[in-house]
């Protein structure tokens, strides 16, 4: 246990804060939980593909288990920024010890191409929120077409891939990336799932257009093109006749739309593999030559973005929250997770941010898990007095408490308890049952909170 319990502030209550508020709760010390959504899990909850019922199960058994302690506090339906319902400012006023924030990458990322204002072009984490039922996404329409084309050629992109094939049945499904088939970022399982839409002629004419670039870098398109084939026969999910192709080295440049608004097709130039460079890296350069895949509908699965809204400093390049500079020499050991104040020049001792709000889309649940643990230990060590400035007295968690709810209430903030989850949850098991299927989700806002009477 630790010598001196104080009360810590974690803003989100995905994976990364969950596994932090569990290392904070065994050490003994008081932890409030401030999340956006109604419902804890972040992306476990509203982004791992809605069938993947063992996975999604096991994670929230394991959450259950960290929000029941009675040292942990959980406020759903809170969202902490500049203008919504509490600003980090006055988190910091209502005597925390210290704050850590895992809001998760709530950021658009966008190419900057013509075209991207268009109605049928998506960011893959809107689709994905919209479709694992989280509001207010899934009360959005996404009007999706019949000949999709997904930007990105990792897991989320396959995702989005698993999606059109199995609940939209669009005609065709296109993964377009501008790299080759040996920098594809999926791994087999999620690709195993696809598989059975593949359009094998189309694949093996792509793998030989690509194979002599991918020969002049030494790689071998023989591989690779039995990688890809692997699965077709043992594929484990065909629901239509979709048809799904991959598309390699081809830079999207810009969306074709008409005077209507319609989206026509993604203008890319066709690239070609570089050597890698000395971290190993493969390369690509423009050829010059361009080509327009045709489609109605672009989703881009490139990765999220930090949302600045929320408050904190940005790093020089505004691409993450700033956390201490490499150049810091006043402390020998660098922290990595404590915030800096670029203005003051010096850290923001009492403030630490942990998982994909550290560095955005980065890896899966196990990655945030291990950097949240990793994170605690510096969270622990201000905690314990082991830096050079130490944790104030801090309010007791009672009073802190009061703070919140009193702000709060003076907003019309209409807090969610983790009992009311439950609650909710429970509520949700009946409705599956009544339904017959395995799992069923309020998707709408004001339905749930009108279920919780609040
Ligand atoms: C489409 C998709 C599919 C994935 N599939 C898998 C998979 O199959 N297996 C796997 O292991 N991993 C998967 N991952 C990765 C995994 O979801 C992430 O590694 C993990 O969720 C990151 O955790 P996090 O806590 O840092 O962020 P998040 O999970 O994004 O959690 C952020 C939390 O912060 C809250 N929040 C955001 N802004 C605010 C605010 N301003 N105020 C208060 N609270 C806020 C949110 O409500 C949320 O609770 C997937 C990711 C995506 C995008």
């Amino acid at each position: 246990m630790a010598e001196e319990k104080y009360t810590v502030a974690m803003i989100g209550a995905g994976p990364a804060s969950l596994y932090a508020t569990e290392v904070l709760a065994k050490a003994g010390h008081e932890v409030v939980i401030l999340n956006r959504d109604v419902k804890p899990g972040g992306l476990a909850e509203f982004g791992i593909y809605p069938t993947k019922y063992k996975m999604k199960t096991g994670l929230r058994r394991y959450f259950q288990r960290i929000l029941e302690r009675d040292n942990v506090h959980y406020f759903g339906n809170i969202t902490v920024g500049d203008g919504a319902d509490i600003s980090l400012e006055e988190i910091r006023t209502l005597g925390f010890a210290a704050t850590v924030v895992a809001v998760g990458a709530q950021g658009t990322k966008w190419l900057g191409l013509e075209g991207e204002e268009a109605e049928a072009v998506f960011h893959a984490k809107d689709l994905v929120y919209h479709y694992n039922g989280l509001p207010p996404f899934s009360e959005r329409e996404f009007p999706i077409g019949q000949h999709v084309t997904v930007v990105g050629l990792g897991n989320v992109c396959l995702d989005i891939v698993h999606w059109m094939v199995c609940e939209e049945k669009v005609e065709t499904v296109t993964a377009v990336a501008r790299r080759g088939p040996a920098e594809r970022k999926f791994t087999r399982k999620e690709y195993r799932l696809v598989s059975g839409a593949l359009d094998v002629e189309a694949l093996h004419a792509e793998m030989d257009r690509v194979a002599p670039m991918m020969e002049a870098i030494g790689q071998d398109p023989q591989q690779e093109r039995e990688a890809l084939l692997r699965y077709v026969d043992q594929a484990l999910e065909k629901e239509s006749d979709t048809v799904f192709r991959m598309r390699f080295l081809r830079s999207p440049e810009r969306i074709e739309v008409d005077g209507q608004g319609r989206v026509k097709g993604l203008v890319c130039e066709k690239t070609k593999l570089v050597e890698p460079d000395e971290s190993g890296r493969v390369g690509i350069e423009g050829t010059g030559d361009r080509e327009t895949i045709s489609c109605d509908t672009v989703v881009f699965a490139i990765g999220d973005a930090i949302e600045p809204s929320l408050g904190l400093p940005l790093s020089p390049r505004r691409d993450t929250f700033a956390t201490v500079p490499q150049r810091w020499e006043e402390y020998p050991e660098r922290p990595r997770y404590m915030v800096y104040d670029p203005q003051r020049q010096e850290p923001m001792w009492d403030t630490f941010v942990v998982g994909w709000a550290r560095k955005a889309s980065d890896g899966l649940v196990g990655k945030a898990r291990a950097d949240a643990v990793q994170g605690c230990e510096e969270i622990l060590a201000y905690l314990g007095g082991e830096f050079p400035r130490a944790p104030e007295d801090g309010e007791e968690t009672g009073r802190v408490m009061a703070g919140l709810r009193e702000i709060f209430d003076g907003r019309d903030s209409r807090v969610v308890t983790y009992e009311k989850v439950q609650r909710l949850q429970q509520l949700e098991e009946t409705e599956a049952q009544r339904r017959g299927v395995p799992e069923f989700k309020f998707v709408s806002q004001d339905e749930m909170l009108r279920r919780l009477e609040l």
